[in-house]
């Protein structure tokens, strides 16, 4: 996992923007240099890594309380996340009601048709569907929520909540957590705010746009602390 340089991070962030919400955690991926994932979870542990590196150990947000509507600042160490998942049970077939299930996990490919589903309901028909590529008759219902299961324990990072106590009404819930959009939504802060320091330094000191990204970060600060003092 690399820490993206800010000429190459901007470069990144005009690809992935252009592309529609399921897409763009591959994407985030690649811009990394990282290689692709084989399932989602191991995809959502490889973008928390990506995160941690690029934006630091934490993840910060704002969740509403479903009791009272307040909004809770959250803060999750992205260390302590990754501790306290439990360990990936193996994927093997699973016997259920008289039939034999030769399964594998979800990838990225999946989530992108299960999107396109058109609800919920069918998109999380797709998935588990794709999961079991040798066909047959379709899943009942009974194969259904067992085949959930093992899929869920096979690949934590899949599904990863926590829990927030409201400090208004004191209801706790169980928040979930999509690692893709806190990284996009830090890595599209941090392209919006170099624009805004090379707008500043091009219309004071009139260098080029490369000139100014190729310039450390601590010395871009001065110089725009040196601007702003006038
Ligand atoms: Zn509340």
């Amino acid at each position: 996992m690399v820490a993206l340089a800010p000429a190459a991070l901007l470069a990144a962030w005009e690809q992935v923007r252009e592309l529609p919400p399921p897409h763009r955690p591959a994407a985030l991926l690649r811009a990394f240099g990282a290689p692709p994932q084989t399932s989602v979870g191991r995809r959502d542990a490889a973008l928390l890594d990506a995160f941690a590196e690029n934006f630091g150990p934490s993840l910060e947000g704002l969740a509403r309380c479903p009791g009272c509507g307040t909004e809770v600042e959250l803060s999750v160490s992205v260390a302590e996340l990754t501790a306290g998942m439990p360990p990936a049970r193996p994927v093997e077939p699973l016997d259920v009601g008289g039939r034999t299930l030769h399964w594998r996990l979800p990838d990225d490919g999946d989530l992108v048709a299960a999107a396109q589903a058109g609800s919920p309901e069918r998109g999380a028909l797709v998935l588990l569907s794709r999961c079991v590529p040798d066909g047959g008759r379709p899943l009942d219902a009974q194969e259904r929520v067992a085949l959930a299961e093992c899929v869920e324990a096979a690949d934590p990072f899949a599904d990863i909540t926590f829990t927030l106590t409201c400090p208004g009404c004191a209801t706790v819930w169980d928040s979930p957590l999509d690692p893709a959009e806190f990284l996009w939504a830090r890595f599209a802060a941090r392209a919006r705010r170099l624009l805004g320091e090379v707008d500043e330094l091009a219309r004071a000191y009139g260098w080029p746009e490369r000139e100014i990204l190729a310039l450390p970060q601590a010395r871009r600060d001065s110089y725009l602390e040196l601007v702003r003092r006038g």
